[in-house]
């Protein structure tokens, strides 16, 4: 009898033929398809966890190519969005399971409802605020949230279980200001740490979606160029505004327009906020008698002496070349928001 795609996970005593259904249940949100989820995405995929969805609101670049796994030098001339280019290689791989691909940025309006019909959410992020935003909502839902990141060769990873450990803001503490720390784009990073902790965030959710017992309840620091591993225990933090008393700041920080500097891209991305009011199409139709207007599938791109913006069906808009927040905030009330 010829054996199946799973056998090798089927034998593996602690998963079984039991897990591996298990696993074909499982849901699991992956935030960030960048190095560390979309190696993620890949893993998971292969392992066979049967519905993916994977979050991203960049589109693939070339300098994405040195540690993104899955993306191809064809999805940076196609300017394909990093959600989708995701999606598309990923089913090539296994057409067995569900995988669905959002573009959009996470934010206070539509962060709840990305995570709440999923056992896990799984973090690929590159930057803190959206991390800290999604620790108050899965302890809000009470939602497995599989922390994770890196920065030039180290990296870290924590299970956070709400009502059980504690959480990102114990771990990490109150959110640095901006610029205090360092970020990828300020120091670099490279390919064997995002992998290294990339696994380790696989190994979790897949330990997750099962109940093992060999759930990791410590977090995990590591280096791939000093060449350490180390696990320490969190102290759960009675006073944590999130964990301890619930507070939801930045869930409940709602700005009318929700504007983010894009760091390293001189760019200023802004979020409406969703009422289902925008009309796209019109919009676009409006812009092709002000300047140059290129729509591919996925979002529009316009230019004229002014402005230089990317828009996407959902009413986000990312306004390059301009100094300020207050800048791109003029340019989207003139162009988009009008
Ligand atoms: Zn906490």
């Amino acid at each position: 009898m010829a054996v199946g795609r799973y056998h090798r996970q089927e034998i593996f005593y602690p998963i079984g033929s039991e897990g591996q259904k298990k696993l074909q249940q499982g849901r699991v949100c992956i935030i960030g398809i960048g190095a560390l989820g979309a190696s993620v995405a890949n893993m998971l995929a292969q392992a066979g966890v049967g519905y993916l969805r994977l979050i991203d609101r960049d589109i693939v670049e070339l300098t994405n190519l040195q540690r993104q796994a899955l993306f191809t030098e064809a999805d940076v001339e196609q300017q394909l969005p990093k959600a989708e280019a995701a999606r598309e290689h990923i089913a090539q791989m296994n057409s067995e399971i569900e995988i669905e691909a959002v573009i959009a940025d996470v934010n206070p309006y539509n962060v709840e409802k990305f995570i709440t019909d999923v056992d896990i959410v799984v973090d690929g992020l590159d930057n803190l605020e959206t991390r800290y935003l999604l620790n108050e909502a899965c302890d809000k839902h009470k939602i497995r949230y599989v922390y994770g990141g890196v920065v030039g060769s180290g990296g870290m990873m924590m299970n956070i279980l709400p009502g059980e450990t504690p959480c990102l803001e114990c771990l990490l503490g109150p959110l640095p200001e901006e610029g205090s720390y360092d970020t990828c784009d300020t120091v670099g990073v490279i390919s064997p740490i995002t992998n290294i902790v990339a696994s380790y965030e696989a190994a979790e959710t897949m330990k997750l979606l099962l109940d093992s017992e060999s759930v990791c309840r410590q977090a995990i620091s590591m280096d791939a160029w000093d060449s350490y591993t180390e696990f320490f225990d969190v102290d759960k933090d009675p006073e944590c505004p999130v964990c301890g008393k619930h507070q939801y700041t930045r869930l409940e920080h709602r700005q009318k327009n929700y504007t983010a500097s894009l760091c390293g891209h001189d760019a200023y991305q802004i979020t409406p906020e969703d009422d289902g009011t925008f009309d796209y199409d019109a919009v676009v139709t409006a812009l092709e008698g002000e300047g140059e207007v290129k729509r591919n599938r996925f979002f529009t791109t316009f230019k004229n002496d002014e402005a230089d913006l990317k828009l996407f069906p959902d009413g986000r808009a990312i306004i390059n070349s301009v100094p300020s927040g207050d800048e791109a905030q003029k340019i989207f009330a003139k162009y988009i928001d009008r």
